[in-house]
């Protein structure tokens, strides 16, 4: 990409990243439109700064239907102060503004997909736009980089934080480091169905450490998953060193997605009946949900089966599916 040559982002931030101090303010991003002929986007964002030290950027929001992120990264914003840390923090709890305003996924302004949009584009619409200055503006300050998810509407998981498997061992292991600090009651080795595009991969490829969550789902948080996500961002910035205090060390068990055989997919539509729920382990084989045809009574139902022996991880949410939904996500327990 180093050939690329790329016109300056639109997005002007109206905080100062190298200042000292806590400052809140926006990424604006113009976006002329029937109801706002000069309007912009207005993405809020937080930066911490107190002296010398790594960089911590957090992000919430990457999905617009997910909440975990937002709720501890909003709480974090209002909370942090300068004292307390050393180094920088550069907080922005809904990365992907315009579809966490929708509450849905992907933005209503251009469908935009934030984690299928990486490196981006400066002249693209407003979701490659504002990837596009992660990619060259904000990416490049992080040492650390900690993007939360959830199931969003559609999927359901077991609160877990994860990374990914690395060409380079040494980034990996520092990755699970701070896997192993965020604390949640499972963590992951997490596999990908497409990692093209995706945040995840462009600040990996940057040899950032880079950490994320999946801590729930259905379109919601809970007590729970909330709780999870604010005690993970604090103890990973404790364990990075750039807060103050210990971490809250709690345990956690170990998951690993080996290969493609974890995904189990819809091949009809209709409606679903789960046979398994979240946590629970499943033998290979097993029929983890039916799916009952619709249309008629007196069809037999259509089986899922496992493809693996695993924990359930995550599951289809919604209760009818369609052909090609992801039905159920397996995982290894790691000894
Ligand atoms: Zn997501």
């Amino acid at each position: 990409m180093a050939d690329r040559t790329l016109r300056p982002s639109p997005i002007s931030p109206t905080v100062d990243f190298s200042a000292e101090g806590v400052q809140h303010g926006f990424l604006r991003l113009p976006y002329s439109r029937d109801d706002s002929a000069w309007g912009s986007v207005m993405i809020p964002v937080t930066t911490v700064k107190n002296g010398e030290g790594p960089t911590a950027l957090l992000t919430g929001g990457n999905h617009g239907d997910e909440y975990e992120g937002p709720i501890a990264l909003f709480d974090l914003a209002r909370t942090l102060k300068a004292e307390d840390v050393t180094g920088r923090v550069i907080i922005v709890p809904a990365m992907n503004y315009p579809a966490f305003l929708a509450g849905t996924r992907t933005s209503p302004i251009d469908k935009g997909n934030m984690n299928r949009s990486f490196p981006g584009a400066p002249d693209g619409t407003v979701t490659p736009k504002i990837a596009d200055y992660f990619q060259r503006m904000l990416l490049p300050l992080a040492d650390i980089v900690l993007d939360f998810h959830s199931g969003g509407k559609t999927l359901d998981f077991l609160p877990f934080c994860a990374a990914h498997i690395l060409p380079d061992k040494a980034q990996e292991a520092k990755a699970f480091e701070l896997v192993r600090a965020f604390g949640a009651p499972w963590s992951m080795k997490m596999l990908e169905i497409d990692a093209v595009g995706m945040y995840d991969t462009a600040a990996e490829e940057m040899g950032k450490v880079f950490i994320t969550t999946e801590l729930g789902g259905g379109g919601t948080a809970t007590a729970r998953s909330a709780g999870i996500a604010k005690k993970g961002v604090a103890n990973v910035l404790k364990a990075a060193g750039i807060l103050k205090g210990a971490v809250e060390a709690s345990g956690t068990t170990w998951l690993d997605m080996p290969d493609g055989n974890c995904f189990s997919f819809a091949e009809d539509g209709g409606l679903i009946e789960p046979l398994y729920d979240l946590g629970d382990m499943v033998k290979t084989g097993a029929v983890v949900a039916r799916i009952h045809p619709v249309g008629r009574t007196g069809v037999e139902p259509l089986e899922v089966k496992a493809r693996m022996d695993g924990i359930l991880a995550a599951r289809h949410f919604p209760g009818l599916v369609k052909s090609g939904d992801c039905v159920s996500v397996l995982a290894a327990v790691v000894a």
